[in-house]
């Protein structure tokens, strides 16, 4: 039985050693190449990891490193270290940085040359890898293959950090069984090959990379990185995609939008290229996905569904009928091995097309929250559905109802987080944020959907430009409010909260 993710490299660079495995702006890879560059990150590691008195053998390693081929070398390196993975985006205002690293406290950050006096700047005390002095050809294989034998499929392969409501952000730990697990059902599923070539949009502290870097991984197919300024340029994206002859693409909706909104496709003929169309990670508006069908109508288009906490996806609806541009897409059905359920406020299965709570069950789920038992506590629960032995589920905070056809619709969030142009973001981690500046009294953010506009109201002694100066050092740039609005006195309900009905009224 298939015990690591590893398995994956060692069939491929020893099957497919020439086939490119990653190609980005500046360069390619092969799989011979691959496994050797990653073997030499691990030996590094191997080689801190005996320099420590510390037993703990399978720690966290953080990679801060732009966007490129070098970032996945470093996850499998870690990977064969025995380690797991940690990335860190380096758009991270600084703040925000220091909280991940106080609850992920790596032992080893691999960087590059050009970034190591910044990562200096955090609050970081442990050993540096820089990836320009990692040289491949002092890879000692048995070193690494001891290492590899150590690893158990439920050991830790990642923790990817999103959005906490407290301000304090989540690290979701995924083990090797659940990749394992959920990239043997993408491939089956959409019977991928070592012929494909993957368009990767999704930034690899994103859950959505998790498809792309291990579909290739296991199949030997090629992953581009698409350069992050061509979805800006939607005609460009499209002959991009083109001409490296990308058939396969899984983005967040609101990169498939861009294009669709655009009809880029007027320009770009892709009808001979593109073959699946996957996507995950918010609504995909059916007035879009019309666009692209109208367009390319012989392609698989299928909606995935599912937070981080359960491996990127865990229902799939494959397109299958038409929908006019008003309806809901389905986010259709479980995937294999994986069950989900809907409970309504009593904890009991729902009725009919009774709206409840999304609940899944299965290998696909997390460990929990990285150094963080309570937020882990609150989510990840005992099924209230079975009273006989210990089986953990994980609560999605997602609304669903099933339709006619037994699919699952998905209606809203339970709570504050929100989905912005593809982000997951807690709307309580920005008004944390905001409360911790001293000119600030009261504060409250909610999102206008339809202007897909983050608002801040803010009763607060500062000009608009101090305040958004002092945002930005606290929240990455896509949590900072599109509209701000002062406000002097704050509605307030009966229970002296802040009114966020009266608000949305404002908005
Ligand atoms: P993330 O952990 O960033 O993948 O975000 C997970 C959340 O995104 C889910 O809990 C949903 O609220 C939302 N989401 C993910 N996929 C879909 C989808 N296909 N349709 C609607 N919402 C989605």
């Amino acid at each position: 039985m298939q015990s690591n993710i590893l398995d994956w490299i060692e069939n491929t660079s020893k099957f497919m050693p020439d086939n490119i495995a990653i190609c980005d702006e500046k360069s390619s890879l092969t799989y011979c190449d691959y496994r050797k560059k990653s073997q030499a990150i691990a030996r590094e590691i191997i080689k801190v990891k005996k320099e420590k008195t510390s037993s703990d053998r399978k720690f966290p390693v953080a990679v801060y490193m732009e966007k490129g081929l070098e970032v996945l070398v470093s996850f499998i390196g870690i990977a064969y270290s025995g380690c797991f993975y940690s990335p860190i985006d380096v758009e991270m205002p600084e703040a925000r940085v220091n909280k991940v690293l106080e609850i992920l406290k790596p032992q080893i950050v691999i960087t590059t040359k050009k970034l190591e006096k910044h990562f200096g700047d955090f609050n970081y005390q442990g050993s540096y890898i820089i990836y320009e002095e990692v040289y491949s050809e002092e890879v000692d294989e048995e070193l690494v293959s001891e290492a590899v034998q150590q690893i158990i499929d439920t050991d830790l392969l990642y923790v990817l950090f999103t959005s906490g409501s407290t301000g304090i952000p989540k690290g979701v730990s995924i083990t090797h069984r659940s990749v394992i697990d959920y990239i043997d059902w993408v491939t089956d599923t959409f019977s991928i090959t070592e012929n494909d070539k993957f368009g990767n949009q999704a930034p690899f502290y994103f859950d959505n990379s998790v498809l792309d870097i291990y579909s290739c991984l296991k199949t030997g197919a090629t992953l581009y990185i698409i350069p992050k300024k061509l979805f800006f340029q939607p005609v460009p994206l499209l002959k991009y995609i083109k001409e490296n002859m990308i058939n396969t693409i899984f983005w967040v909706p609101s990169a498939l939008s861009v294009i669709s909104k655009l009809k880029a496709f007027r320009n770009v003929d892709l009808t001979a290229t593109l073959k699946r169309v996957l996507f995950c990670g918010e609504v995909m508006p059916n007035k879009q996905l019309n666009i692209w069908r109208k367009f390319l109508p012989d392609v698989v288009y299928a909606n995935l569904y599912g937070p981080t906490e359960i491996t990127d996806a865990c229902t799939y609806y494959i397109v299958n009928r038409s929908f006019s541009d008003d309806e809901p897409l389905p986010i259709g059905i479980p995937m294999k091995n994986t069950e989900v359920f809907v409970l309504n406020d009593q904890d009991q299965l729902v009725n009919n097309n009774e709206i409840g709570e999304l609940c899944v069950r299965g290998t696909s789920l997390s460990m929990g929250y990285y150094n963080n038992s309570e937020k882990t506590r609150e989510v990840f629960v005992q099924n209230p559905l079975n009273k006989a032995v210990p089986e953990i589920i994980y609560r999605t905070g997602d609304l669903v109802k099933y339709n006619e056809y037994g699919e699952i619709i998905y209606i809203s969030r339970k709570d504050f987080q929100i989905k912005h142009l593809g982000h997951r973001i807690e709307l309580g981690e920005i008004e944390t944020a905001v409360s911790s500046l001293e000119e600030v009294t009261l504060c409250c953010c909610l999102y206008n959907e339809s202007k897909q506009k983050i608002v801040l109201f803010i009763d607060a002694d500062i000009t608009l430009e101090q305040l958004k100066e002092k945002i930005e050092k606290l929240v990455p740039e896509y949590m900072i409010p599109g509209k701000v609005i002062y406000l002097e006195n704050m509605p307030v309900n009966a229970n002296g909260k802040i009114d966020r009905v009266k608000l949305r009224e404002l908005l």
